[in-house]
């Protein structure tokens, strides 16, 4: 499969599932007025995110951001890996001093690849890309949401007919409103757009996500 397709929010344009990358770099040099960020892609096959972050927002900001909007299911550990270094919610000393509370502009630049993991037991795991540094119109909390992808109708996997509504928990099946029965209601999860969806009681974002889409 490959990425969701979905919609840039910048200049209005659906994307189909390849060239998100491509279509988003394009914006670096167009984005020059408001604050100065990084413009991000976010991604956990088949979903992302790009947003524009910044810069002197905390690692902290971003997992936050994250877990409202993508991931937040019952309040797990989580981690960024740097550059091969671990940065996790809480300071540990399995990862020596490190912690979340350090300024993106002090661990981020252009071009580089990292990673985020929230919860370390049924783990979603996150691919970030910093594409470069933008100024842009952030909206909530110094985050914008310049793209997502839109979940797709996917079809019930016991009908093969009508569009799944729900995820079934332990073998993410999907599951129609038709075919759903009331001896599935411990066993399913609503399909919300989320690489969380189907894992560990997962509902959906806590936050409205329009609330950070940019405004141009
Ligand atoms: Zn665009
Ligand atoms: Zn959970
Ligand atoms: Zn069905």
């Amino acid at each position: 499969m490959s990425a969701f397709p979905g919609k840039c929010f910048y200049c209005g344009k659906e994307l189909k599932g390849r060239g998100v990358k491509r279509h988003f770099r394009t914006h670096l040099r167009d984005l020059k007025e408001g604050e100065d960020a990084f413009l991000i892609l976010a991604k956990s096959h088949p979903f992302w995110m790009v947003i524009a972050v910044r810069k002197d927002l905390l690692l902290e900001d971003l997992d936050q951001f994250l877990r409202d909007v993508w991931v937040e299911c019952c309040d797990h550990l989580s981690m960024f890996e740097i550059e091969g270094e671990p940065y996790p919610r809480y300071e540990s000393s399995i990862y020596g001093d490190r912690s979340m509370k350090v300024r993106l502009s002090e661990v981020l630049r252009p071009d580089l690849t990292f990673r985020y993991e929230y919860d370390f037991g049924t783990t979603t795991e996150i691919d970030l890309y910093v594409f470069g540094e933008v100024k842009a119109p952030l909206r909530r909390d110094g985050i914008s949401i310049i793209g997502q992808n839109d979940l797709p109708a996917l079809l019930c996997d016991m009908c093969g007919k009508r569009p799944a509504k729900y995820i079934n928990e332990y073998n993410g099946r999907l599951i129609c409103d038709e075919c759903y029965n009331e001896r599935m209601k411990y066993e399913v999860l609503p399909l919300v757009n989320s690489p969380r969806a189907g894992v560990c009681g997962y509902e959906g974002s806590r936050v409205d996500p329009g609330e950070y889409r940019v405004r141009v």
